[in-house]
């Protein structure tokens, strides 16, 4: 006999932005029921994988700065209250900018208006404060001494653990699109033909948002494939670690970096949009052609890893909304459902701020951010949030 489930609010998607949506919920007392077809944070998943860098900083959009900020103290206490410090690594985030970088300009302003903690470093101080790198054209840089690295495929199997202590109900299952023709969604069926029923329902499903509400979403939402290298450092060789060198935003390349976390090598990753990806079928190899861009990438800024063997890589892919905003909204046509996603790229670091403030819209307390609205999303690319 298939059994139903039912509970106040169903919460469709355990990567970071449904687990700390239904982990939020919990909190202010609704019973929940978290639901994923792959498992929390899995490998298909944009929440998977070994590390994202928490910063804050953000160009001219406070916003996100601010909610940064807001997630950080939650992380933090999660953590804490785990006894899992070690889920968020204090590299310290360093900022590359150019001569006349009108974006990394705008970060310290944002900076400065909203006490951020970072210290404006020379040309000539970048040199021998981190000699692992090679400047090039990089003219000074910032540095956000607090900010780091969260190993993020571990940080969110904690928090669903954590949230079902706490009565969320976990249950692994694929759900199907919801027929639309009501105003009301009664209940969502899995591919197994059980019926999941709820008061309430969030749709947190990441690049598989567009598979889910392909008429409202196929053109909104655009997945791409990124990919990912670690780098072998030299035996013995221990200018890698994060005590020695933060992780770095090289804005202008499109590039970042993370230090020899867990010895599991330099982590590299092209933050340029690759093409078009399917989340569910998409062979996951990284490509010849890119090896030989990272290797001339590395030759430029990294020259001690030129030569580095890739000891892992991997495929991932973003979910990106026209500008870069998140898409939190209503769905236009069920009353009961919302839809939480567009991660676009730099999400992973706000799931605290996210689920609060999913909490609150469910609750009704609080008002849908213009800037997360349906109504504000294109069908024509132009990426501004980075
Ligand atoms: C390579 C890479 C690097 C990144 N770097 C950073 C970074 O440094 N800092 C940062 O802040 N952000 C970063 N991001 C972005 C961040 O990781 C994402 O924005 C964030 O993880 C999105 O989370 P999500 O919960 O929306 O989606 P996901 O993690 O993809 O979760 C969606 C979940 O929904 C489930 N699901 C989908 N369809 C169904 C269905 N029908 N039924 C049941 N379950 C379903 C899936 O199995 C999945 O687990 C990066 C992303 C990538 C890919």
């Amino acid at each position: 006999m298939t059994r139903n489930y039912k509970a106040d609010i169903a919460v469709i998607g355990a990567g970071v932005f449904g687990a700390w949506t239904a982990y939020q919920l919990r909190r202010a007392g609704a019973d929940v029921l978290l639901v994923d077809a792959y498992g929390p944070a899995n490998s298909r998943a944009s929440s998977g994988g070994e590390s994202r860098i928490l910063r804050l900083g953000y160009g001219p959009d406070a916003i996100y700065t601010r909610m940064a900020q807001r997630s950080f103290v939650l992380w933090q206490q999660l953590f804490e209250q785990i006894a899992r410090p070690q889920l968020f690594q204090p590299t310290g985030v360093l900022w590359l900018a150019r001569e006349h970088d009108p974006y990394c300009e705008a970060t310290l302003k944002t900076f400065q208006q909203n006490d951020v903690k970072f210290a404006k470093i020379e040309r000539a101080e970048l040199n021998i404060r981190y000699p692992q790198l090679e400047f090039g054209p990089v003219a000074w840089g910032m540095l956000e001494s607090d900010s780091g690295v969260l190993l993020a495929r571990q940080a969110v199997q904690a928090l669903v653990a954590a949230a079902q202590s706490m009565g969320v109900t976990y249950v692994q299952a694929a759900i199907r699109p919801p027929k639309n023709g009501t105003t009301r969604l009664q209940f969502v069926e899995t591919t197994g033909s059980t019926r999941i029923v709820a008061d309430k329902f969030v749709f947190a499903c990441g690049p598989w948002l567009p598979k889910l509400f392909p008429q409202l979403l196929s053109e909104l939402i655009h997945v791409t494939r990124q990919e990912v290298f670690f780098l072998g450092v030299p035996a013995g060789d221990n200018r890698f670690l994060p005590d020695q060198l933060p992780a770095w935003i090289d804005f202008n390349d499109l590039v970042y970096g993370i230090p020899n976390l867990d010895n599991r090598g330099v982590k590299i990753a092209i933050d340029e949009h690759g093409p078009p990806f399917d989340p569910d079928t998409g062979e996951r190899i990284v490509l010849q052609e890119s090896v030989t861009r990272l290797r001339a990438y590395l030759a430029r800024r990294v020259p001690a890893l030129a030569d580095a063997p890739v000891i892992e890589s991997r495929v991932c892919q973003y979910e990106n909304t026209s500008n870069g905003d998140f898409l939190i909204d209503r769905h236009p046509a069920f009353e009961n459902a919302w839809i939480v996603g567009g991660g676009s790229g730099h999400g992973f670091k706000h799931g605290p701020a996210i689920g609060e403030h999913v909490a609150s819209l469910v609750s009704g307390s609080a008002q849908v951010e213009p800037r997360f609205a349906l109504a504000t999303k294109d069908k024509v690319q132009k990426r501004q949030v980075y």
